[in-house]
């Protein structure tokens, strides 16, 4: 049985004439007219003034975090429910992460509590560098209350926007509305060059800066000559073009997983104790990953059980995030609250969403699950469904 992945790479076709052009051309070059196309394109499909192609989101933030003058010493707030690269970059700055945890109604930074931590902060006459907000799993954090707690400090905010591209926050793209935003080309997110990023701003002199910085930070002069230090964070010409090709089908590819998603929530919904990532009412998630969360007090199947029994049969499925205040590398840092983060890590799955899945990869996926309900002596419950299911998983599902 072929592998199941949780998200490959899905090309377009389009990528190869792109890349083949680089090679015409021979712009197999950290700079090219290719690098300045996909950043142009990609600012006006995410409604972004400026924007600059990075080697990855990582960078990215770090980036972001340099240009917002986070040093030693500083503070900076972040969501606890994340990837680990959300918050190395503070680590590389010597500054110290201070983490917030999720709310249960969009699994992202809970504005209420993020208000109340800076409030107590400036009590204290401590305010934090910069607030780094995470949208996950391809749905935006509620960024107005987010923006306002932010705004009343004066503390900038960078978006963690990874795994958010196509989603949307009334109108806008996650990504946009902060100071800084941050997107990730990685090889299992919605769009991928293989590795590449990109940092966006409405500030055209940010950007110019991050341009520099991410090329060395040469002072123009035809000598080199430096004045700031600088790192090699630029996306090559090359993988640019692969993006050009990819930006083109984005919209596509968020239809497709969104379709995915509808598929598996028809199928699994009514299984006992079987709940899905909700979508907040304030915009559309990308459903970059369909999330399940197994409650084991209602039926007797865990997370594990799943995962494993999924392995099994040669499909890849991921645990939800593990907090970073569980992590043992961030043990000694603050967290305000970590409940929620905990609960979703706990029962939450990541399930196969990539966007060249067939029907018979979905099927694939459903039915493993089911068994493993039906062997865990809820056999009863599941094949009523299970049945129900079978019949709706084969209709033409349509998803707005
Ligand atoms: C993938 C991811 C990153 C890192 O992206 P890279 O481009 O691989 O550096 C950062 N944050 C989140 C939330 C991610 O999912």
């Amino acid at each position: 049985m072929q592998r199941i992945y949780l998200s490959p790479p899905h090309m377009s076709g389009l990528e190869q004439t792109f890349v083949q052009e680089a090679f015409d051309t021979n712009w197999i070059a950290p700079f090219g007219p290719h690098v300045d196309a996909f950043e142009s394109e990609f600012a006006a499909q995410v409604g972004a003034a400026h924007a600059c192609a990075i080697s990855s989101a990582t960078a990215g933030l770090h980036l972001s975090l340099i240009l917002t003058g986070v040093e030693r010493g500083d503070e900076v707030v972040v969501s606890d429910l994340t990837f680990a690269a959300s918050v190395n970059p503070i680590l590389y700055q010597g500054a110290r992460p201070v983490f917030v945890d999720s709310e249960p109604g969009t699994w992202n930074m809970d504005p209420q509590l993020l208000a109340e931590l800076l409030e107590q902060r400036a009590r204290v006459g401590k305010l934090p560098k910069a607030v780094i907000v995470v949208h996950l799993y391809g749905q935006s954090a509620d960024l107005d209350p987010i923006l306002a707690a932010c705004d009343r400090y004066g503390i900038p905010l960078i978006e963690d926007a990874a795994e958010a591209l196509g989603a949307t926050y009334k109108g806008h793209t996650p990504g946009v509305l902060g100071r800084m935003g941050v997107y990730s080309f990685n090889g299992n997110k919605i769009i991928t060059t293989s590795g590449g990023g990109m940092l966006v701003s409405a500030d055209a002199q940010l950007i110019a800066h991050a341009r520099k910085l991410a090329t060395q930070a040469r002072d123009p002069a035809p000598h080199y000559q430096h004045s700031e230090v600088g790192y090699n964070y630029r996306l090559s010409n090359v993988l640019a073009a692969i993006g050009r090709g990819q930006i083109r089908v984005l919209e596509e590819r968020v239809a497709t997983r969104r379709h995915h998603f509808e598929t598996y929530h028809r199928a699994l919904h009514a299984l006992p104790g079987v709940d899905f990532m909700p979508e907040a009412a304030f915009g559309r998630s990308s459903r970059w990953l369909t999330v399940v969360t197994f409650d084991p007090k209602e039926s007797g199947v865990d997370r594990e059980l799943v995962r494993l029994a999924l392995e099994a049969k040669n499909i890849e499925s991921r645990p939800v995030w593990k907090p970073m205040h569980l992590q043992p590398v961030f043990a000694t840092c603050e967290c305000a609250g970590g409940s929620v983060g905990e609960h979703l890590f706990e029962h939450g799955l990541c399930l196969p969403s990539g966007s060249n899945m067939t029907q018979q990869d979905l099927h694939r996926v459903v039915d493993t699950i089911r068994t493993v309900f039906k062997q865990s002596g809820h056999g009863r419950v599941a094949d009523e469904h299970c049945v129900d299911a079978l019949v709706k998983i084969s209709d033409p599902v349509t998803v707005d």
